[in-house]
């Protein structure tokens, strides 16, 4: 079989995108495969702050500085939908929701992860009713709305600050005293006059107007089994994410929780399969720690196919 690619990445957030400059800029026929808009969790991102030479820069702009910067040194950017990767001679096969299929030599897998849902009854009809897991998606239908935040990590944290700017008034549900966010994160919430914090408590039912939409959450107290109806607009969950790495699982390359088990040159066990970015089990999830993986994986690329 003809095989398509040197390399192929799958994803462009900042890993891939990384990914994709280094390995076009090293001279090998290279291509992006994306399933939504270039950026990944960027996108969602309101405000970056620690992302070295800006002080301060929209998640969007950063985004698409580095997609227009991805694609300078000549790699393709494609769509597809990946369901699964599998090893063939020469290379892999990626195969796509719609069928379609790439061949390449080497694979960069680069897709982040997901949002993890609350689990809460009827979470997934109420979206686009009032849940939503994307303050900068649609934090402005909430103008002067109470509206809820739920998790105490950076994420809940930095979007609840973006949603003051719509909101009269954010209110942000933990369920325990301490913050995963960190410590900037924390001083910005506590000094928002428009941001409550309700710590002990657990989301544990959406409250519901006569059309259906969310009129408030019912939250539960964790000594005290009290709770509280919370009336707002809309709930936004922000408790974590998981792997994107569901077209891995068959590899034997994932730990329980599906993350991506590679080594410090981003190898997964299979000979020219990479992985990067917040889908590896790791312990710092940041937009430069995945550039940073992007980098080396696509070195290792190089390396691998000029063995
Ligand atoms: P996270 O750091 O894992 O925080 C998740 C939060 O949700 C925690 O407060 C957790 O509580 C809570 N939670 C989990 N399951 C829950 C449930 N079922 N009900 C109620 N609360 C629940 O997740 P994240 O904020 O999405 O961040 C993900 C990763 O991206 C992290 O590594 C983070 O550092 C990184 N990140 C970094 C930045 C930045 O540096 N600017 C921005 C965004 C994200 P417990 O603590 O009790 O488990």
């Amino acid at each position: 079989m003809d095989i398509q690619y040197e390399v192929l990445i799958i994803g462009s957030g900042p890993g891939g995108m990384t990914a994709a400059i280094y390995a076009s800029r090293a001279g090998l026929n290279t291509a992006i495969l994306e399933s939504s808009a270039p950026g990944g969790k960027l996108v969602k991102t309101h405000l970056v702050e620690n992302y070295p030479s800006y002080d301060s820069i929209t998640g969007v702009d950063l985004a698409m500085k580095m997609h227009t910067h991805s694609l300078a040194f000549g790699a393709n950017y494609l769509y597809g939908d990946v369901v699964k990767v599998d090893k063939i001679e020469g290379g892999f096969i990626v195969h796509s929701a719609t069928g379609e299929t790439f061949t390449s030599k080497v694979v960069i897998s680069a897709t982040g992860t997901v949002e993890r849902q609350l689990g809460l009854t009827n979470e997934d009809k109420l979206l686009g009713k009032g849940v939503s897991y994307c303050a900068v998606c649609d934090g402005a239908f909430y103008r002067d709305e109470h509206v809820v935040v739920i998790g105490g990590g950076n994420s809940a944290l930095e979007e609840s600050i973006y949603l003051t700017q719509f909101a009269k008034k954010v209110t942000i549900v933990m369920r325990r005293d301490v913050f995963r966010a960190d410590k900037a994160a924390q001083d910005n919430v506590k000094r928002n006059p428009k941001i409550e914090i309700l710590q002990h408590y657990i989301p544990k039912q959406f409250l519901l107007d006569e059309l259906g939409k969310v009129s408030g959450i019912k939250i539960q107290h964790t000594n005290t089994n009290e709770t509280i109806d919370l009336e707002a607009k809309a709930v936004f969950p922000y408790i974590g994410a998981d792997p994107a790495s569901s077209y891995l699982s068959h590899l034997g390359i994932t730990d329980e929780e599906g993350f991506v088990l590679v080594n410090q040159e981003m190898e997964t066990g299979i000979p020219g399969l990479y992985a990067i970015g917040d889908m590896n089990s790791k312990t710092l999830r940041q937009i430069v720690t995945a550039t940073g993986d992007g980098s080396i994986a696509a070195q290792n690329a190089f390396k691998f196919l000029h063995s």
